[in-house]
């Protein structure tokens, strides 16, 4: 079973290239039955990506307006990506997205997903080259990050790996970079919420994997933790990208299920 549908959506709202109509009309192309929209929390401390304090208004009225004007052909959910150091309150969400965007060292947010350039510049200059010492930082984040943002669902799990494609900042078989990574996983398991298949990085044609990575799959079934697939869309054409491949993985890897967002929360639906 690929599900038809997808809960992590950017719209010109924020950082993504087509209206939140266009989407809409992209996901009924597609014969979705479910489009959740989750624009970018606004983050004070950079606003170059995200909603702006009054577009997040305009953002939620517009994706009213959406819902019911589609609602005899597709579900549409008002949701919202919760950057972790945001500061905003997301209670009039229908659900939210908890992502690690950032880091904080010495007083700094360090973006960890804006360029290989940035990613390589933080880890010579403010990690003193050392690659697993700021691994360690991005996961003991993201350990927090379900704490931190009240959020129904864990963002990319592994983002820090956005521009590491063939270890070329650091090895994911290290084992201090597997060690942070699972320790995170344990810290997140016994909230009951969902981890996303994001496939939003290998659409880019920046990774072959998606987030979380195999490895950490595997830790997280292991464990008993559940998942969501997610195309992290910033554009029509994307919405549902790689999803059979990723149900084919997710099946090798031993999940029986997903979880899909409904008017009633989470529900679980069977993969086979
Ligand atoms: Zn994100
Ligand atoms: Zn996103």
């Amino acid at each position: 079973m690929i599900p038809k549908m997808n809960f992590h959506t950017h719209t010109t709202f924020c950082d993504g290239k087509d209206s939140p109509e266009n989407m809409v009309l992209a996901a009924i192309e597609k014969e979705f039955a479910a489009l959740g929209f989750s624009g970018h929390s606004y983050t004070y401390f950079d606003e170059s990506y995200c909603m702006s304090k009054e577009g997040v208004k305009k953002y939620q009225k517009e994706i009213q307006r959406l819902k019911k004007a589609y609602a005899d052909r597709i579900s549409i959910y008002c949701g919202v990506e919760q950057d972790f150091y945001s500061q905003e309150d997301i209670s009039d969400f229908e659900y939210a997205i908890g992502s690690v965007h950032y880091i904080k060292k010495d007083g700094q947010f360090l973006s960890v997903d804006e360029g290989a350039d940035i990613t390589k510049k933080n880890i010579q200059e403010i990690f003193g080259g050392d690659p697993y010492a700021y691994a360690k930082v991005y996961f003991e984040t993201v350990s927090d990050v379900l704490k931190k943002t009240k959020a129904d669902i864990i963002g990319h799990f592994d983002l820090l790996t956005k521009f590491n494609e063939n270890s070329v900042f650091f090895d994911t078989r290290d084992r201090r970079y597997r060690g942070y990574g699972t320790s995170a996983i344990e810290a997140l398991i016994p909230y009951d919420k969902p981890f996303e298949i994001n496939t939003g990085a290998i659409y880019r044609g920046l990774r072959s994997e998606a987030y979380p990575s195999v490895d950490f799959l595997k830790e997280i079934k292991g464990r008993g933790g559940k998942i969501l697939l997610s195309s992290d869309s910033h554009d029509g054409n994307s919405l549902g990208y790689y999803f059979y491949e990723i149900v084919k993985l997710a099946l090798e890897i031993g999940f029986q299920s997903i979880l899909v967002w409904t008017p009633h929360g989470f529900e679980e639906v069977g993969l086979k």
